[in-house]
């Protein structure tokens, strides 16, 4: 079987995970039900559970809490993430230390290379990156020459293509986007909103860092760890493995945090906003390290897999094995990332005028909000949700 080892949370419910038993009247009554342990939902409840002293319910329909950041011990006991990579970058200094009330931190300075011509080359494209593709030394100043001559002018800028191809030429734009792109959405990259290139920088130094944020930690003991300790409070009682579906008519509660899907939450009544997904292949090799970095990136469009992640560059663990994970991004499957396209916008618009007209339901989250966000921007978000669920008098109606 699956090896879960499900965190130790208490359960104020009776029902069991498949089942529930309706409760009746004079059931248990919370304030506040949250739908999603991940970031969004667990800070939100951590958050209504010490500050206001309020009862809440969180429920998840996976097996475990943590969302998307969970990651658990594998059959080799080597520290993994279930749902790809996550390493946590903040200019935050707020996030920072309201995450460190529930972790100590680990230094990680993220670095990823591309599988480019045969060669490892750091990513993003920076000087080292242009010395071993052209094999000669670059300065700061043959670099933006050099990217200069070779950059088309494009105007207006309106695709992804747009955006790599007026920065740093053709050649570049197949060598590192082109493919990669293509495999990872889908779509080529002149069918992709500019926005999804913009955050892919080009640097005339030799900063190879992935992230530039002032904060760039791993939790110490773990993502799940850190969940947990945020979760464990007598006001909160977690249920995982029970969607909203199962609890919806038997629960009483004042307030709603949906943190799913909002599509699903109205039945797609519009039809449903498009994800992208990605399968997970996860290997364990019986060799101290795999590859020379924490994650290596493969552009070329005839291999399968966007990229590599192995864990112990994430994590500092020393392990006589190493566990390694295969991204191959799929049509079918969990969504992870809303596909960024101006006919999906006016998709999610609608849902949410549908939302702004539900009284008594916050939608917090990626899923809720249909963007893509990092760990530390749905943290942000739920804090200020939180500041305006505490106002005295909240002026919801209108
Ligand atoms: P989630 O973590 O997805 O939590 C939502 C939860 O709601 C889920 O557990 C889901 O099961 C549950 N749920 C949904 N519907 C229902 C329902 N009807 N009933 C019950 N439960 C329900 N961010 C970074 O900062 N750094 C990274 O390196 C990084 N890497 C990433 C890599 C990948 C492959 C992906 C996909 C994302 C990455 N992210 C990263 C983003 C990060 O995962 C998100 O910012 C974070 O997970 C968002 O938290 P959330 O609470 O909004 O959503």
């Amino acid at each position: 079987g699956r090896r879960r080892p499900a965190p130790k949370l208490v359960s104020a419910l009776t029902f069991g995970h498949d089942r529930p038993v309706p409760i009746a009247n004079g059931g248990a009554h919370y304030d506040y039900l949250v739908v999603g342990a991940g970031f969004a939902g667990s800070v939100l409840a951590e958050r209504l559970a010490s500050e206001l002293d309020k009862k809440v319910l969180v429920i998840d329909r996976r097996p475990h809490i943590a969302g998307n950041a969970y990651d658990y011990y594998d059959a080799a006991g080597i520290l993994v993430h279930k749902y790809g990579p996550h390493i946590f970058h903040t200019n935050s200094q707020k996030v920072v230390d309201y995450l460190s009330r529930f972790t100590a931190w680990r230094p990680y300075e993220h670095r990823v290379l591309a599988q480019v011509d045969g060669k490892l080359v750091p990513m993003p494209i920076n000087l080292t990156t242009l010395a071993k593709l052209y094999g000669r030394a670059f300065t700061s100043e043959q670099a933006s020459e050099f990217l200069a001559a070779r950059a088309e002018p494009v105007n207006p800028v309106r695709t992804s293509e747009d955006v790599v191809v007026s920065k740093v030429g053709r050649e570049l734009y197949e060598k590192f986007f082109r493919g990669y792109t293509r495999k990872q959405w889908g779509l080529d990259p002149s069918e992709l909103d500019k926005a999804v290139a913009a955050r892919i920088p080009v640097r005339t130094s030799t900063d190879d860092r992935y992230f530039t944020d002032t904060f760039q930690c791993m939790p110490l003991h773990g993502y799940t760890r850190m969940f947990e300790k945020m979760l464990d409070h007598p006001n909160i009682t977690v249920k995982t493995g029970t969607s909203y579906d199962d609890v919806r008519d038997a629960i009483h509660y004042d307030h709603l945090i949906y943190c799913g899907p909002i599509d699903e939450f109205f039945d797609h009544r519009y039809g449903r906003l498009p994800y992208r997904s990605l399968q997970f292949r996860q290997a364990t090799l019986d060799q101290t390290t795999f590859q020379p970095a924490a994650v290596v990136n493969y552009p070329a469009e005839d291999i399968p897999y966007t990229r590599i992640t192995e864990y112990k560059y994430l994590t500092g663990q020393e392990h006589e094995k190493t566990s390694i994970t295969y991204e191959i991004p799929s049509a079918v499957g969990e969504p992870y990332y809303p596909v960024p396209r101006p006919e999906n916008d006016r998709l999610f618009r609608k849902y949410q005028d549908l939302a702004d007209r539900t009284p008594g339901v916050t939608f917090v989250g990626r899923l809720a909000t249909y963007r893509y966000y990092n760990m530390d921007q749905v943290i942000a978000q739920a804090l200020s949700v939180f500041e305006r669920l505490a106002e005295p008098e909240p002026t919801q109606q209108g």
